[in-house]
């Protein structure tokens, strides 16, 4: 029976403060449970994180309330919590913030009721009496007739289908039926009919990659498998039988997507096959659906969590399979405090739950595939296609001697517009990915080099044609086009450098007769979008769909036998060092979407740069020669996976104090360094300047995380911030800031 209780306020303050427990609280208070403290003059949320025997402290105030049947927070996940604030250098306020859904917090959302109608059959007429019945009152016979057999009915479905309040009001005065409540589910598939699936009979690679997974759950134990699968090689399939194998023995699964897989299409492939004991959370859901879909996995009513990044800290029961599907997305970074990476988190929660961790990708980051040869993971193989279907074929088409060859800079290659061509001819369908929107990057005058620019951020503006709008796509300022160049009125202005509406519209003009559909942020607003496009295309209603990544992952089109990357430089000359890992991963899984059917594949590749390493490793389909000389080079410079990157960023208004403060930071950091850690000193970042404010960055290596976050933690809890400068650190950053 605790008396005392340490609690974490919701107040980011990186302490913890003691408080009594009232006796009539202490059954509900324990590790976990979510409480009302007061806290000065106010009342403040907060979390229990330990029970006490005593405190240093003797002016202790009590506990005012607990909110919640149960502990929203279990031990693994208070201990995860710890490790998140202290690995990523983050109040653990903030992680444990993280971990829960704003509508489980705050008491914005509450369980809604529902009026359930119970069939009472006892009681009902006898078989002589039913056609007395039915004369006198067809309409109570024929809602008896739907009520026979079956399970407490939701008093909605009755009256959808045509039952009258009346009639479930007469029913129930004769004691035929009781009418009573329960929680309403608000399901976020409600409504979508789902096609049962069966377990397939799983080809010899997938029963050798299942069979490893197997008996890690069997042993209950902290082991990292690494599913290495080509695209289409089954992985799902074998998720799906692990996550069967997972509930078998009685225990709970958590399946990570990234936020764009997330698509309708793999929430059907979970649901299919395993039905209500998914519950799904992700940022589109309503807040309603999300509460409840949580309350689900906390009650035990679902036993399978699917979502992107922060459905890892579903509140399962007794988790025994964590899935981290395309486990090299950097959307599995958090760009706010914590800044975790959700896979790495997975690790930990696997860990510290003693459950294993399946980790798959048809190209691995280099850190894992690097954990895997030092043998930390086990590395399964999938090199096949399912029914040994071929990898497509990868071309690539080098965009300067095209433009020597033909005399001008053109969108497509001649050998993309004819590939595109025999596609229409034979009714097939055509990919075309670019990884900008807009229509055109730049808006520039030919008389005086003006670029219009953003003035908050240091990017030139994208010009949207069909809005006739300039806009940022850091900060989404938007400004009228201007006919005239703002600086010398010259009427000349020039739209260059392509997005994806202006190959929407060359699409348009080149092959009129083509059924054309775009999926970028700009057509995907409305909360159906995806799904309608998506559909459209399935169908066969559109033959060329152009887009952005959203259509590069996941995607599932039999009928897709050509893919177009219309640039692929893009993203190689980013000032990021994993910008080549970057663009070999990106070609991939483009190319993975391409002969997912019975016809094989083509991809044709459009690059400046067609003897990259990257470029050239993925047109010969070889991640482990790419890998082998990505991990060669980052050696040499110190990068991860040789050792650990933490990027420290700083902001403000006034780029004089942002620098300022940088430096003192550093500055302070640097006696607390050990000589193993490099150094790269403050300087602007890459974008210097977004949303009005400049950006600063350090940057530091070294071969052991913890070489960096103590002194840096250490330093975070005493350094006296400048005012009007925010600083922010990354450890294992993504990309740098
Ligand atoms: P991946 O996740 O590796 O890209 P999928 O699991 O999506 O691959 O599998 C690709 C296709 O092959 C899917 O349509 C899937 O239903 C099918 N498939 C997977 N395993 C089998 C199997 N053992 N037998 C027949 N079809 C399979
Ligand atoms: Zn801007």
């Amino acid at each position: 029976m605790p008396s005392i209780v340490r609690v974490a306020v919701d107040l980011a303050l990186n302490r913890e403060f003691d408080y009594l427990v009232p006796d009539a609280l202490r059954d509900a208070v324990q590790p976990g449970v979510r409480v009302a403290v007061p806290f000065g003059a106010r009342e403040v949320a907060g979390w229990v994180t330990s029970v006490l025997k005593s405190s240093e402290r003797t002016d202790l105030k009590s506990v005012a309330r607990v909110t919640g049947e149960r502990p929203y927070l279990s031990a693994p996940l208070l201990a995860l919590a710890r490790w998140i604030a202290d690995y990523y250098c983050a109040p653990l306020e903030n992680a444990l913030r993280t971990m829960l859904p704003a509508t489980v917090r705050s008491k914005g959302e509450a369980f809604r009721e529902e009026r359930v109608i119970e069939p009472l059959p006892k009681s009902w007429p006898r078989a002589d009496d039913w056609d007395a019945l039915r004369r006198r009152s067809p309409k109570q016979a024929a809602a008896l007739e739907r009520l026979r057999g079956a399970e407490p009915l939701s008093a909605r479905e009755l009256l959808a289908a045509g039952v009258s309040d009346a009639v479930l009001r007469a029913l129930a005065a004769r004691g035929w039926v009781r009418i009573g409540k329960r929680n309403l589910r608000r399901d976020p598939l409600f409504g979508q009919t789902l096609l049962r699936t069966e377990p397939l009979k799983l080809n010899p690679q997938q029963t050798v990659a299942l069979d490893e997974v197997r008996a890690a759950i069997d042993a209950d134990a902290a082991r990292v498998l690494l599913l290495f699968g080509v695209t289409g090689s089954g992985k799902t399939e074998v998720y799906l039988q692990a996550i069967a194998h997972t509930l078998a023995a009685g225990r709970d699964a958590i399946v990570l997507v990234p936020e764009i897989a997330l698509t309708p299409q793999t929430i059907e492939r979970f649901r299919g096959r395993f039905g209500d004991t998914v519950a799904v959370l992700h940022s589109h859901l309503g807040d309603g659906e999300r509460h409840d879909e949580w309350h689900r996995l906390l009650n035990g009513q679902a036993h399978i969590a699917i979502g992107a990044r922060s459905a890892l800290f579903a509140p399962v029961r007794r988790l025994g399979l964590i899935v981290v599907d395309e486990e090299h997305e950097p959307s599995y970074k958090q760009n706010e405090s914590p800044r975790y990476h959700a896979r790495d988190v997975a690790v930990m929660r696997g860990h510290f739950e003693h459950c294993p961790v399946l980790l798959g990708s048809a190209t691995p980051a280099l850190e894992s595939w690097w954990n895997a040869q030092k043998g930390k993971y086990r590395l399964l193989r999938m090199p096949q296609r399912v029914d040994d279907k071929r990898m497509p074929t990868m071309r690539v088409v080098d965009m300067r001697r095209e433009a020597e060859q033909t005399g001008r800079m053109s969108i497509f290659s001649r050998d993309l517009l004819e590939a595109m061509q025999r596609r229409l001819i034979q009714t097939e369908q055509t990919m075309l990915f670019l990884n900008r929107r807009g229509y055109a990057t730049h808006m520039l005058c030919p008389d005086c080099g003006y670029v219009a620019q953003c003035d908050q951020c240091s990017v030139a503006l994208v010009y949207h044609r069909e809005a006739g709008e300039l806009r940022c796509h850091i900060c989404g300022a938007v400004r009228r086009a201007p006919e005239r160049c703002p600086e010398c009125q010259a009427p000349t202005v020039k739209f260059t450098g392509i997005g994806t509406q202006r190959i929407e519209a060359a699409v348009r003009r080149l092959l009129p007769k083509a059924r054309v559909a775009r999926m970028d942020a700009d057509t995907t607003r409305g909360r159906d979008a995806h799904r309608r496009i998506l559909n459209e295309f399935r169908s066969g209603a559109v033959d060329i769909l152009v887009g952005t990544q959203m259509i590069a992952k996941g995607l599932d089109f039999p009928n897709v036998t050509l893919i177009g990357v219309m640039n692929a430089d893009s993203a190689l000359h980013l000032p990021d060092f994993r910008a080549g890992e970057r663009t070999f991963q990106l070609l991939t899984q483009v190319a993975g979407r391409a002969g997912r059917g019975a016809l094989p594949g083509e991809v044709i590749v459009q690059t400046c740069s067609p003897f990259h390493p990257a470029v050239q490793a993925a047109r010969r389909m070889d991640y482990e020669g790419f890998c082998d000389q990505e991990a060669a080079m980052r050696e040499e410079l110190g990068y991860p996976p040789h050792g650990r990157a933490v990027c420290i960023g700083f902001r403000g208004m006034d780029e004089a104090r942002v620098r300022a403060a940088a430096e003192a930071f550093a500055a302070a950091l640097q006696p607390g360094l050990a000589a193993s850690v490099q150094v790269a000193p403050p300087g602007p970042a890459p974008l210097a300047r977004a949303k009005g404010l400049y950006r600063y960055q350090m940057l530091l290596r070294a071969p052991l995380a913890r070489s960096m976050t103590k002194p840096l933690n250490a330093l975070l809890n005493t350094f006296r911030w400048p005012r009007g400068v925010s600083m922010a650190v990354d450890v294992d950053a993504m990309d740098l800031m």
